[in-house]
């Protein structure tokens, strides 16, 4: 089916394709109506609902991720830092190699609570030491990404939210209840981590990052995108497409081309899938929603799937992110210096 609407990325107007999609990470199963521009390949909400507050209740997940717990002691901690500093800046390599015996690197240089490992993200974005600025937009009550850099030895962490209940500081991480746009300063590594999907104003958003990223400075952006073969495979069914709360899942051309008029430049894009992308997919196939006390989501040991199509999900979430065509994917912009 087909219907006249103007793109919100490219202004296309034209007859383009709708879809109908239900909520069903709650499983309300209310339906909206999203429509793919025939030019750009923007999958998009044909209506932003008013009230967006309502569809992030208090169980949404990013309000109610649990800290991590570190379990060493100071002294070993202040070691690691020491550790962390030459894996990442390249100082202290005399002091490393006796180190190296004794301390392990911090679990929070791997660890992916960013999609892509910390350490990874730090080596692609040129951050050269812990004075750099950073700030996580739509992070949640708890930033696991700040959480990680606090441990590596990173202080100037900032996150904003606008649905979180009140400002919160925890440690040397400070989380504000608001947009981008109320805070000061420049920034050395801006992070969206599965936020702005969730963004009215796209343009806009990417407008005021440009503003915000210092001279050398990266911003990655982490979404759902739509040019992918889970998209071709599940349709309506693709667990990313979380209606209503994603607002758009950008193609790669669609990505690149509002970035653009915003004044980013794309550096490099890594895909960054996870089995959720395929079980996900299929439970809303078999209509059980991502909330439902037998979801694989909500318990790992669920019975729903055999141990094979567990293992499935796994291999196939390997094999689009090598062939670069999984359904989420993380994109390094810098400023663009000619604008
Ligand atoms: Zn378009």
């Amino acid at each position: 089916m087909n219907h006249l609407s103007t793109c919100r990325i490219c202004g296309v107007q034209n007859n383009h394709k709708v879809y109908d999609v239900r909520e069903m990470m709650f499983g309300t199963r209310e339906v909206f109506r999203y429509f793919q521009c025939t030019a750009c390949g923007c999958l998009q909400i044909k209506e932003i609902p008013d009230a967006l507050g309502r569809f992030y209740p208090p169980d949404y997940y990013s309000l109610n991720l649990k800290p991590e717990r570190g379990i060493h002691s100071t002294l070993y901690r202040k070691l690691q830092k020491q550790r962390c500093r030459t894996a990442l800046f390249g100082e202290g390599f005399k002091l490393n190699s006796l180190l190296k015996k004794h301390v392990e690197l911090p679990e929070a240089l791997f660890e992916r609570a960013a999609g892509i490992s910390t350490g990874e993200v730090l080596r692609k974005s040129g951050i050269k030491d812990f004075s750099a600025r950073f700030v996580d937009v739509g992070c949640g009550a708890h930033s696991n990404w700040l959480m990680h850099l606090s441990a590596l030895g990173f202080y100037n962490l900032i996150g904003v939210d606008p649905f979180i209940k009140a400002d919160i500081q925890r440690g040397n991480i400070r989380i504000y209840k608001g947009e981008l746009g109320n805070v000061h300063g420049q920034f050395d590594l801006i992070t969206l981590n599965h936020s702005l999907e969730h963004m009215p104003q796209q343009l806009e958003i990417l407008q005021e990052i440009r503003a915000r990223l210092s001279k050398a400075g990266i911003c990655l952006v982490r979404i759902p995108v739509v040019s992918s073969y889970v998209w071709e495979k599940y349709g309506v069914n693709w667990v990313e497409l979380d209606a209503p709360r994603h607002l758009y899942l950008h193609s790669l051309d669609s990505i690149i081309y509002v970035a653009q008029r915003a004044g980013l430049v794309l550096k490099e894009v890594v895909y960054d899938s996870l089995p959720l992308e395929f079980y996900g997919s299929e439970q809303y196939l078999r209509d059980i929603p991502l909330n439902d006390p037998d979801s694989l989501w909500v318990n790992p040991d669920s019975n729903i799937f055999t141990a094979q199509e567990k293992a499935s999900f796994a291999t196939l979430s390997t094999k689009v992110n090598v062939e670069r065509c999984g359904g989420r994917a993380g994109f390094y912009f810098q400023a663009d210096s000619s604008t």
